[in-house]
């Protein structure tokens, strides 16, 4: 390790809230699917910043964008518009197919709790009390860590401690139709759930459950919020996971991949919800800033080009058939689950625990990973990542995994 690294390391271990605990090395550098350290070695990366460079690192596309909105105005507030945000609001409603409206913030809590904010006002301004505007989500879910989006997260250990908690979520089993059912009532204004949760351990939604959502809360009128934040903007292989259910949501919460790597969130909001939040319901100094809103523009024309969810497709096979080959070899993994460039292959039960160590072992052997839930290795590198990029992290990958466990 450098000195530098050594320097950086102890500051940030002195002057960090504690709330994360980062590999040992300092990042300096990337390009594409690969990333250098301050002391020069080269790493795969397949965490992607969380699911978020979606386009890899340096993209030149989007460094151009970014340099040249740079000259040119940095931040207008909402008090005033400027092109890129209004074009980006455009251009997603368009390629959203359902979208009237989008509201622009930095953020994927600030999109769900945008989505909160207007289920809200939406029952209200049908005559709903407070006790009648009742979110249903799912357990194993994630939707942020603001009061409301970690309230709205149906997982115990995000909560705990931060009590009072805010009122009005009801939680049930994921891909449970009759838990479904029996939480289902007239005091529930929106359902809010992710095609493919995430940090959760990487669970698709069974097919046909997004339907049956769809149709019960047409028959009261509830709204159905998407949160694609994670597993949104092509991951899947399609613009949106939900578009493999050919469901129409009432909103979609978008965040991480939007910006390729700069901080952007998004509410896109069809008809139904359209006209629910009026002048001055809600706001966000930064939301619509230019720099990240130029930036989205052309990540979201590349990540929604033919070429790019064929490429999904393609490396979603490879990572697949590459996991199924090392599994062959090792017999560590229960299964592998997800859709396109978003997989999670489970530990067996009795490896579930060293997670954390393969992590360390695959930072070791040039390799950024992620894990999700409990004991999930999670997979959700950039969506242009070339065959040699992902072969090479495949092969660190099983270097790292012997190193662990044989
Ligand atoms: N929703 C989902 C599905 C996520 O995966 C995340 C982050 O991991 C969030 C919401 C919160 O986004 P952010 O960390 O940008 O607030």
């Amino acid at each position: 390790m450098s000195d530098l690294a050594d320097t950086l390391l102890a500051t940030a271990r002195r002057r960090y809230l504690p709330i994360y605990r980062p590999r040992e090395l300092i990042l300096d550098r990337g390009e594409g699917s690969r990333v250098w350290d301050t002391a020069g070695r080269d790493y795969i990366d397949l965490a992607a910043g969380i699911a978020v460079n979606a386009l890899g690192h340096a993209h030149p596309q989007l460094r151009e964008a970014l340099i040249e909105q740079s000259g040119k105005l940095w931040h207008t507030s909402n008090v005033f518009y400027s092109a890129p945000p209004v074009l980006l609001a455009d251009e997603l409603a368009e390629a959203s197919g359902f979208a009237e409206r989008v509201f622009l913030c930095n953020s994927g809590a600030e999109a769900n709790e945008a989505a909160i904010k207007l289920a809200r006002r939406h029952a209200a301004a049908r005559g709903r009390g407070p006790d009648q505007r009742v979110i249903v989500t799912f357990r194993g879910s994630f939707h942020g860590r603001t009061l409301a989006t970690l309230t709205a997260t149906a997982q115990p250990k995000y909560q705990e401690g931060f009590e009072p908690l805010p009122g009005g979520f009801r939680y049930v089993d994921f891909n449970s139709v009759e838990g479904f059912d029996a939480a289902f009532d007239a005091d529930v204004c929106a359902v809010l759930v992710e095609p493919i949760q995430g940090e959760g351990g990487v669970m698709p939604v069974a097919p046909g459950f997004l339907q049956h959502l769809r149709r019960r809360c047409d028959e009261t009128g509830a709204l159905l919020m998407l949160d694609e934040i994670q597993c949104g903007m092509g991951r899947s292989g399609r613009l949106f996971a939900s578009n493999w259910d050919e469901v129409q949501p009432d909103t979609i919460s978008l965040a991480k991949a939007l910006g390729g790597g700069f901080p952007i969130g998004a509410l896109l909001v069809g008809a139904r919800a359209a006209e629910t939040m009026g002048f001055g319901s809600h706001g966000t100094t930064f939301g619509g800033n230019p720099l990240a809103a130029a930036v989205a523009r052309v990540a979201l024309r590349i990540l929604n080009s033919p070429e790019l969810l064929a490429n999904v497709e393609q490396r979603g096979a490879q990572l697949l058939a590459g996991l199924a080959s090392i599994n062959a070899e090792l017999d560590l993994f229960s299964e592998v689950r997800g859709r396109g460039l978003m997989q999670g292959a489970v530990l067996h039960a009795r490896y579930a625990a060293r997670a954390g160590e393969v992590l360390d072992a695959a930072a070791g052997h040039g390799l950024l990973m992620l894990q999700a839930g409990v004991g999930v290795l999670r997979f959700v590198p950039a969506l242009n990542i070339r065959e040699d990029e992902l072969a090479e992290g495949l092969l660190r990958l099983q270097r790292a995994l012997r190193s662990v466990f044989v």
